[in-house]
């Protein structure tokens, strides 16, 4: 059962997700590609949810 620090911590995170390697622009959750120059950017999704993973996972190991 989530606790509401990670359900929080879930929540931050939507607002965080990386800039656009090629070219710098900010990212929105739910973008699949770059806004401004069409780069794929699951690379960027994928490093974004391994850093909540291990945060939500870190948060358990204190408990
Ligand atoms: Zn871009």
């Amino acid at each position: 059962m989530a606790t509401e620090e990670q359900i929080q911590m879930v929540v931050n995170s939507l607002y965080d997700v990386e800039s656009c390697n090629r070219c710098g622009t900010r990212l929105r959750f739910g973008d699949l590609d770059c806004p401004r120059c069409g780069s794929d950017i699951e690379d960027n999704l994928r490093d974004w949810a391994e850093r909540l993973v291990d945060h939500l996972l870190d948060k358990d190991d204190e408990n």
